[in-house]
């Protein structure tokens, strides 16, 4: 736990699902935790709670990441708290599935907004006051080496953000930051669950040779590993989380 002591983490989409497990995992490895979210704060502070519950220390801050001034006010806020920020997850996203030919403006548009913007807004920040040493750790899919129909705006916002993830892991250089992304295959969230029935929820669970659903604490160790010392070496990279699913 001592590894991480002092040093502060943003995860954003942390009141549920991903977000939720990687913030209470970061917490447990001792840091202090910068819980975003978008609508749901009672959520996000049940999150903040059970830190605080186990002793870690944590806050919440409402941001839409797709705004840019409201994702400045975000670090302002932590670095008000905490005095600084040494990680930022970029967890939050949406998921709007449909054929290419079938897609309206509006659903193209904000899964751009959400995931492909909001992961630019939060990664121009972080690059500007990520202080020396840092961690960036960005969320994907598996869907960028699967390839699965429906998925095609989703998954083109995802291999977009892992282009972001090697390109400013270069433009690090000299400050001691890594960036890298976690790309997980089917996880038991409501990202994952809405919408779907429980036979294509099995079919699916079923196409990584350990027959099951990743749990977002199985993601949360990916990105544990990647914000601590021992991934330390790790750079520019996507680590696949899935069960060896693709
Ligand atoms: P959930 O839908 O369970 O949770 C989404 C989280 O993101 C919530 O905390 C939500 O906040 C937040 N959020 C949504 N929009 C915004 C926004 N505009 N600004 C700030 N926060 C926002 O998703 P998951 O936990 O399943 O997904 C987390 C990440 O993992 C996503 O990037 C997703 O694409 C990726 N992923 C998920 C997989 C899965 O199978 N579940 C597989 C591959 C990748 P609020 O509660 O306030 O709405």
């Amino acid at each position: 736990m001592s590894k991480n002591l002092n040093r502060v983490a943003l995860v954003t989409g942390a009141s549920r699902g991903i977000g939720a497990a990687i913030a209470e995992r970061l917490a447990a490895d001792g840091f202090t935790v910068v819980v975003n979210y978008a609508g749901n704060a009672a959520q996000a502070e049940d999150v903040v709670r059970r830190i605080e519950d186990k002793g870690g220390r944590a806050l919440t801050t409402r941001a839409d990441v797709s705004d840019a001034v409201a994702v400045a006010g975000m670090f302002d806020a932590a670095e008000a708290a905490f005095g600084g920020v040494d990680v930022l997850v970029n967890n939050a996203g949406i998921m709007m599935l449909s054929p290419i030919a079938a897609s309206d403006d509006a659903l193209f548009q904000r899964q751009i907004d959400v995931n492909l913007k909001g992961t630019f807004n939060t990664s121009r920040e972080a690059g500007k006051r990520l202080r020396d040493g840092g961690r960036i750790v960005n969320l994907s899919t598996s869907v960028v080496g699967l390839k699965l129909e429906n998925y095609g705006v989703y998954t083109a916002t995802k291999a977009a953000v892992e282009t972001l993830t090697a390109i400013l892991a270069k433009e690090m250089r000299g400050r001691a930051i890594t960036v890298n992304a976690v790309a997980p295959g089917p996880t038991a969230t409501d990202l994952f669950l809405e919408g779907k029935d429980a036979a294509l929820i099995e079919r699916m669970a079923r196409m990584n040779p350990l027959e099951r659903l990743a749990t977002p604490a199985d993601i949360a160790a990916a990105v544990a590993f990647l914000s601590g010392p021992d991934g330390g070496w790790i750079n520019g990279q996507v680590l696949r989380a899935n069960g060896g699913m693709v």
